[in-house]
């Protein structure tokens, strides 16, 4: 062997493989039987990304996904219940009762930095494991992991950073910016979600790429948006949105709020953040709904006298928060629907009598607009008194329930 060389390897191999210390009891049994049968099939596989990041943190990593050598067609194969998706690039499902285990083949990082019309990356070529490699966003979103052989690649140190809690880019910052400039986002979302600071080199990058977020198709932007709001971690999305100025530039109605308003916002965010922990769902919808409310909400007021009803003063209220929001950054109709149905539902609450009591039990939206309701409570936006009756209303049975609009007692 050329001794010059020698130490190069060594290390190399030092940074490829490290005896890993993963919990495996963070890891679901149907990520370690893909990888196991895939290895069964002379195929390389690995547990990529985010669960391996989560696991390290300790956290319980929300979905699992496998890198391979293997093709679509290959993968399809091996697993009976499983079904090819995506166009551009084709991903495998793999279905578990429950669970479905994205599995994707190694590809190569984009070689040009360019973008094709629109707006999509050029990354759709196969390639092997180290090109799968560098072409990840960030050096803690870089970790491949073995679970059979327990052995963890870790190319970019992506386990001390994660340790440190750094977000880093991997390779140049701009050229990654430009590649695809979500990666600002999930920078900033990863740093909410995780409580992580960006590291200099990529943070110094983020600000003058901010016009860039322009080049990325609308509904692409909207999941990403989501994903900050929807997953455990809103309160935080909030303070990285107004720190970022993203509030201006996609929901300008929570860039400032007057104070019972703010109560109100932090309150639904805290309330949405303990569902995701009790592993309950959040709608976009709700979501919405919170942060368009103050808006709503004063123009319903400024409305009122104009109109013979309440009710009505409500509708052009919300048409024309929405009409503003849409101009801005749209929210996609069947959101806008949910939205507008929490909002009209919350004047109906007021109303005790026994048909109209049962009728808005019975709607397929009483209980977001019921959450919502109380939370208006909590704020002191809405009857306290009420909303109590309502609370014993939905927890109790049926006879408590007649009685309870028989006797239109107050408790
Ligand atoms: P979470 O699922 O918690 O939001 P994640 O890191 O798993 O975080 P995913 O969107 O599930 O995020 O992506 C899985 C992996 O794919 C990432 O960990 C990363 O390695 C890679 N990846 C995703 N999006 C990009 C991107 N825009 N550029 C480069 N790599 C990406
Ligand atoms: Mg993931």
């Amino acid at each position: 062997m050329n001794l010059k060389a020698f130490p190069q390897f060594f290390k190399k191999i030092n940074q490829l493989i490290s005896p890993a210390r993963i919990n495996h009891q963070l890891i679901s049994e149907a990520a370690i039987d893909v990888v196991s049968k895939l290895q069964a099939n002379n195929y390389e596989a690995y547990i990529v990304g985010g669960a391996i990041r989560d696991i390290l943190l300790d956290y319980s990593p929300k979905d699992f996904d496998i890198a391979t050598n293997a093709k679509p067609e290959d993968i399809r194969k091996i697993f009976k219940y499983s079904r090819i998706i995506g166009r551009r690039f084709k991903l495998v499902h793999v279905i578990y009762n429950r669970e479905t285990i994205e599995v994707s083949t190694f590809r190569t990082a984009p070689t040009e930095k360019i973008h094709m019309k629109n707006g999509i990356l050029k990354d759709n070529e196969y390639g092997s494991m180290s090109e799968d490699i560098k072409r990840r966003d960030f050096t803690i979103n870089a970790l491949y992991y073995d679970p059979i052989n327990k052995k963890l690649f870790d190319t970019f140190n992506g386990k001390s950073d994660v340790k440190k809690k750094i977000i880093k880019l991997i390779g140049d910052p701009q050229n990654r910016f430009t590649e695809d400039p979500i990666r600002l986002l999930r920078a900033l979302r990863f740093s909410a979600k995780l409580d992580m600071n960006i590291h200099h080199d990529t943070l110094k990058h983020i600000e003058p790429s901010m016009n860039l977020l322009e080049t990325i198709p609308h509904s692409r932007l909207f999941d990403e948006i989501l994903k900050f709001f929807l997953t455990g971690h809103a309160k935080n999305s909030l303070k990285i949105f107004r720190e970022y100025n993203l509030t201006k530039k996609y929901l300008p109605s929570i860039d400032s709020l007057n104070s019972n308003f703010e109560r109100f916002v932090c309150k639904a965010l805290d309330n949405c953040d303990q569902r995701i922990a009790n592993n309950k769902h959040i709608s976009p919808g709700f979501i919405f709904s919170v942060f368009l409310w103050q808006d709503v909400f004063k123009l319903w007021k400024n409305n009122e006298t104009q109109y013979s009803h309440s009710s009505l003063a409500l509708n052009d209220a919300i048409d024309t928060v929405i009409f503003k929001q849409n101009k801005i950054f749209p929210i996609q109709k069947r959101f806008l629907t949910a939205m507008s149905e929490i909002w009209r539902l919350q004047i109906r609450f007021e109303n005790l009598s026994q048909k109209k009591v049962y009728r808005l039990f019975a709607h397929p939206r009483f209980r977001a607009a019921y959450d919502f309701m109380l939370i208006r409570s909590e704020c002191d936006q809405f009857d306290k008194n009420l909303s109590h009756w309502w609370e014993k209303f939905v927890n109790s049975d049926d006879k408590t329930r007649k009685n309870l609009i028989t006797n239109k007692i107050y408790v």
